[in-house]
């Protein structure tokens, strides 16, 4: 059973895009999983193929309309389909490793990709979408939070990434950001690799991983320790 994304868009052109290359790109020839992009705008009902409107209550840019969204979201995604549908949003719940991983262990996703200043909130409720967030900062449209979550979905789907146990070393995986890495040469303008990780003692090389992923955590993201505490009681 391979992962169905279906993404509704007014951009389809821009799918599957940096998907169509390399691991996730043979994924998708081999069938790993599968892409439909859906033009939201071929559900309008007028001759201009209108797609949003003014805000209630005033104010600047365009929402989009909750009748046209539920028409194609109804298409791509017929009552008892089991897969989950998503709405990019930047006030959504902040994608995290751990929610990639059930995606990834799920039938597909259902993607809406907002534009202008987003979608009508009626839309959201009456088809449970699940707001999901890459981030605090503002994209001009879902179409690359989109791509952003199933280049994360895809990688870990079975078969795709060649070495499995890469996966599971990987930041956030264990809770902690990864450890440096290094390869050859040897010395890079003056600088050597630590001698630890040529010394050829597998214990010791874990370890001084260990010890730097700790640092490293604690200096830029001390927020997963907390998190991690949370996890552990
Ligand atoms: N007015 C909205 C932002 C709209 S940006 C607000 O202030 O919350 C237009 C579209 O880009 C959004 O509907 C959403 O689909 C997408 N988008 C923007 N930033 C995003 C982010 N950080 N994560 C996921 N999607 C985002």
């Amino acid at each position: 059973m391979s992962f169905a994304a279906s993404v509704l868009t007014l951009y389809p052109e821009m799918f599957p895009g940096a998907l169509g290359l390399s691991l996730a790109g043979r994924a998708l020839e081999a069938g790993t999983w599968s892409l439909e992009a859906i033009q939201i705008r071929d559900f309008a009902a007028d001759r201009h193929r209108t797609v949003d409107d003014t805000p209630a209550g005033g104010g600047a840019g365009m929402v989009m309309r909750a009748d046209v969204l539920a028409k194609a979201i109804d298409h791509a995604s017929p009552p008892g389909d089991p897969r989950p549908r998503l709405l990019m949003s930047p006030r959504g719940r902040p994608l995290t490793q751990a929610r990639v991983r059930e995606l990834a262990a799920g039938p597909g996703a259902v993607i809406l990709c907002g534009r202008f200043e987003g979608v009508d909130q009626r839309l959201i409720e009456a088809r449970g979408l699940e707001e999901v967030s890459i981030g605090d900062f503002i994209l001009s449209g879902g179409e690359p939070a989109a791509l952003v979550l199933l280049d994360a979905v895809v990688r870990l789907l079975p078969g795709v990434m060649g070495n499995a146990v890469s996966g599971e070393e990987e930041s956030f995986e264990n809770g902690l950001l990864e450890h440096p890495h290094y390869t050859r040469p040897q010395e890079f303008e003056g600088r050597a690799i630590p001698e630890v990780l040529i010394s050829g003692n597998h214990r010791k090389i874990a370890e001084w991983r260990r010890a730097e992923a700790m640092k490293l955590t604690r200096e830029r993201r001390p927020d997963l320790l907390d998190n991690e505490r949370v996890k552990n009681g």
